[in-house]
């Protein structure tokens, strides 16, 4: 296993420019590890292909389309509102049973269990697009050959490589909570569910095997695939291409792109959210969709959330690109 930390001199010295010390180093995973990404990440995507081909000219089964845009939006609001806003960032406080459909639902988003997903997502807020960040576009640096490798790595390239981040360091507190170190335990049961369950309800609305098995291929592999992608996409595109109306950390070059704000349900707006990690709104300006933040808001009338934190009207001003410095105090993820 690798260091996932580098030396504070390498992190000192960076320019935002050269390639990460170390970059070229790339110590493979170990087999079953590989095999296991490469099915998760690989399968989805052949099925896409396989779908395409298979419904040419016929269109697919509005069922098929409906169960799938279902889970997407379940699996995909567990990951946003549960994984990254609750679990990682702590932007709101969920009553318990909340906490854990939201982390049971994330699960089912095939993106790794909970603890690893915050732990990995903490540590990227901690080192964003420095030394130490697993998963940088810049790594290889900011030449046109260095930043295509760098988007690569960013999307889905850092998943194979030996770089763990250790959960003890990065979510303790999640480890020593129970009922998340159980939903973690539960991980590859909560991933076959999220496959069955497609299976089964098109089989039952359709009564046939042959709309079980399209409803698996859409509501199953093709919604994790696209999720995954969206996903993926704010690390690897939401810090290279948009806007950057907020001032962030040295070095960070965290980006809002518009384009993928719905699909992303809100989590494109990733220059809001890296200026403000702790705020449960990423869309800090007026006009920006944010679905996440609408369901926080409906839970939070219905007595499910509390403690959330809302953007600061002149607070959010101060982070303005072009406001004066007036305080650096943010420097935690949480
Ligand atoms: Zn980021
Ligand atoms: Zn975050």
């Amino acid at each position: 296993m690798t260091i996932s930390e580098p030396p504070v001199k390498d992190r000192q010295d960076y320019d935002g420019r050269s390639p990460f010390p170390g970059a070229e180093q790339h110590p493979p995973a170990n087999g079953v590890q590989v095999g296991l990404t490469a099915a998760i990440v690989v399968l989805p995507f052949i099925a896409l292909v396989v779908a395409i081909f298979a419904s040419w000219g016929q269109g697919i089964a509005l069922t098929d389309l409906l169960l799938a845009a279902i889970f997407y939006v379940v699996t995909g609001l567990g990951v946003t509102i549960g994984f990254h806003r609750l679990l990682t960032h702590g932007s709101f406080t969920a009553r318990p049973w909340l906490r854990v459909v939201l982390a049971v639902a994330g699960s089912m988003g095939f993106q790794g269990n909970v603890l690893d997903w915050v732990a990995v997502h903490r540590r990227h807020h901690a080192f964003t697009d420095r030394p130490g960040d697993p998963h940088s576009p810049y790594r290889y640096g900011t030449g046109l050959r260095g930043q295509l490798r760098g988007l690569a790595h960013a999307h889905l390239g850092w998943l194979f490589s030996d770089d763990r981040t250790p959960i003890t360091r990065y979510a303790p507190d999640l480890l020593a909570d129970r009922a998340m170190s159980r939903v973690a335990r539960a991980f590859p049961a909560l991933c076959a569910l999220s496959l069955t369950l497609p299976f089964l309800l098109g089989w039952a609305i359709s009564g046939t095997l042959y709309g079980a098995l399209t409803a698996f291929l859409w509501a199953g592999l093709i919604r994790v695939a696209l999720l995954q992608h969206v996903t993926w996409s704010v690390n690897s595109l939401c810090h290279v291409i948009g806007s950057r109306p907020f001032r962030t950390r040295r070095h960070d070059r965290s980006t809002n792109l518009w384009p993928l704000a719905l699909l992303s349900f809100g989590e494109s707006w990733h220059n809001g959210h890296h200026s403000e990690p702790t705020c449960a709104r990423h869309g800090l300006q007026r006009g920006q969709l944010d679905p996440s933040a609408a369901m926080i808001r409906l839970f939070e009338r219905l007595g499910w959330a509390s403690d959330v934190h809302w953007p600061d009207p002149a607070r959010i001003l101060r982070r303005r690109a072009r406001a004066p410095v007036i305080d650096s105090s943010d420097d935690r993820y949480r």
